[in-house]
C-alpha cells in the first residue's frame, strides 16, 4: 500500500523521468507508405536505392561541349542535337560539336563542359546552327556529376530518425515508397473530478469545464501519439478503473489528471492499489506538479498528472513528452538555453521550479527571460501565453535582473 499521507521524500525530476521511461518500449514495427510516415520514427536504416543524380546532368541552360575545343573566345561549334529534361540526347559528342542542353538534362557522352546560353551567339535555335563562344567555359562547371548528392547504397536515414517532410522528400528521391516505422502509441486520456463538465456544457455552480483532456489529447497528437478519450471518472472508488477498462482501443499508456493527491475525494492511488499491480506514488520535487503517480493498470503503464491545468501541462512537457517519444521508438530530452533574467527572483526552496515566462531575443541574439508575475498553477491564461519555462534548481539562491538562468522553450504547439 502506498504511503498516501505520509512523509515521503520528494523524488527529483530526473529520477522520476528515468523510472517512467524504464518501463516503456515501442510496439511492433511495420512497413508503411512514406505518405503516412510524418512524425513517426524509423525502425530500420534506409539505404539509397538510387544515386542522386543517377547520371551527370546540367545545372544550367546552355550548350554541352568539349572544354578542349573551347579554349578561345570566338571559337565556333556546330549544334548537332538537343538534350532536355526527360529527353536525353543519345549520341556521342565529337570535336567541334555542341549539344543544346537544359537544366536537369543528361550530359551527352563526350561532353565535359557547359557553355551558358548567355555566353554564346547562336545563329539559330535548331540543329546545324553555328554557336560562337563569348566566354571560355571550364571543364566540369555547371555539371552535376552522378552521385553528387546521394550515392546508391549509402545509408541516408538512420533507425531512430523522426520522419519529416524533408526526409520524406529525400527517401522518395532515393527510390523508396515505403519505410519501416514504429507504430504511433495509443495514449488513453482520463479526467477525474465531480466538478467537471464536458467542453460545450455550461458549468453550473461549483462546476468547471474540463480542459485538461482537451489539452492532453492535442499534446499527444502533436507528439506523434494517438489520443484515446477515456472520458471523466467521477470521485468515487473504482470509477477510474471502470473507465480505463472500457477503453475503445488497446492502450500503450494511460494518462490521468486530478485525484492524485491525498484528499478523501482523490481515488487514483487507491484504485491503482486495488487493481493489484505495482504502484509508485511519488511526490515529485517540482513546482508546479508535486503529486505525480506512476503505476500500471492491467499491465498498461499509467502516468497520473496533477489536476491543476498548468501543473498537468508542465508535467506533460517534462514526463509525458519523453514517454510518448520512447513508446514511439525515439527519444526526447528537453533542450535548455541560458538567458538573462528580466527581473529579480527570490531564493528557491527544495522543489525544482518551472516558472511560466516570456523569452525574447534582441537584434544581437541575446536572450532575455521575464517570469510571469503570477505563477498560480490554476492559471491557464498565463501558461497559454508563455513561450518558455525558467527551470530553477532546488535551493537556487536569490537571483537579480541580468543574472543567467536556465530556460526551457515551450514548443509552440504544446
Ligand atoms: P485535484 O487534483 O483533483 O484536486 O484537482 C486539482 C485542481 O485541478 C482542482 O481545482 C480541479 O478542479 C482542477 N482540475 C482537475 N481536473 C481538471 C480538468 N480536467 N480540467 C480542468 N481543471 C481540472
Ligand atoms: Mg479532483
Amino acid at each position: 500500500m502506498p504511503n498516501k499521507g505520509g512523509s515521503q521524500e520528494l523524488l527529483p525530476v530526473a529520477k522520476a523521468r528515468e523510472r517512467i521511461l524504464a518501463g516503456l518500449s515501442p510496439g511492433q514495427a511495420d512497413i508503411c507508405h512514406l505518405a503516412d510516415s510524418m512524425g513517426r520514427v524509423l525502425a530500420s536504416d534506409v539505404a539509397a536505392r538510387l544515386s542522386l543524380p543517377v547520371e551527370p546532368v546540367s545545372a544550367m541552360d546552355g550548350y554541352a561541349a568539349r572544354a578542349a575545343d573551347c579554349g578561345a573566345v570566338g571559337t565556333t561549334l556546330t549544334r548537332i542535337g538537343e538534350s532536355a529534361a526527360g529527353r536525353p540526347w543519345t549520341g556521342t559528342l565529337g570535336a567541334g560539336q555542341a549539344v543544346r542542353i537544359f537544366t536537369g538534362a543528361v550530359i551527352p557522352d563526350g561532353a565535359d563542359c557547359i557553355i551558358l546560353q548567355e555566353d554564346v551567339d547562336a545563329s539559330a535555335e535548331e540543329d546545324g546552327a553555328s554557336v560562337s563562344i563569348r566566354e571560355v567555359p571550364r571543364a566540369g562547371r555547371f555539371i552535376r556529376p552522378a552521385g553528387l548528392d546521394v550515392t546508391a547504397g549509402d545509408i541516408i536515414l538512420a533507425a531512430g530518425t523522426v520522419m519529416s517532410a524533408r526526409l520524406i522528400a529525400l527517401a522518395t528521391s532515393a527510390g523508396h515508397t515505403h519505410v519501416s516505422l514504429w507504430p504511433r502509441p495509443h495514449v488513453g486520456v482520463l479526467s477525474t473530478g465531480d466538478e467537471l463538465v464536458t467542453p460545450g456544457e455550461t458549468p453550473g455552480r461549483g462546476q468547471i469545464v474540463s480542459s485538461n483532456a482537451t489539452y492532453l489529447s492535442a499534446f499527444v497528437r502533436a507528439c506523434g501519439g494517438v489520443p484515446v478519450d477515456l472520458g471523466i471518472a467521477r470521485d468515487r472508488p473504482g470509477a477510474m478503473l471502470e473507465q480505463v477498462r472500457s477503453a475503445p482501443l488497446p492502450l500503450d499508456l494511460i494518462v490521468t489528471t486530478g485525484g492524485a493527491s491525498v484528499g478523501v475525494h482523490d481515488h487514483v492511488v487507491d484504485d491503482l492499489s486495488s487493481s493489484g499491480t505495482e504502484l509508485g506514488f511519488w511526490k515529485i520535487a517540482m513546482r508546479p506538479g508535486k503529486p505525480l503517480i506512476h503505476g500500471q493498470i492491467d499491465g498498461i503503464p499509467l502516468l497520473g498528472l496533477p489536476g491543476n491545468p498548468v501543473s498537468s501541462a508542465v508535467c506533460a512537457n517534462i514526463f509525458l513528452r519523453p514517454a510518448i517519444a520512447r513508446l514511439s521508438g525515439g527519444s526526447y530530452e528537453p533542450e535548455l538555453v541560458t538567458a538573462r533574467l528580466g527581473s529579480d527572483l527570490p531564493e528557491n526552496d527544495q522543489r525544482q521550479d518551472y516558472l511560466r515566462s516570456t523569452l525574447t531575443v534582441d537584434i544581437e541574439g541575446n536572450l532575455t527571460v521575464e517570469p510571469a508575475r503570477k505563477q498560480d498553477s490554476s492559471m491557464i491564461g498565463i501558461y497559454a501565453h508563455a513561450n518558455a519555462l525558467i527551470v530553477r534548481p532546488a535551493f537556487d539562491p536569490p537571483k537579480s535582473a541580468g543574472d543567467a538562468v536556465m530556460v526551457m522553450r515551450l514548443d509552440p504547439l504544446l
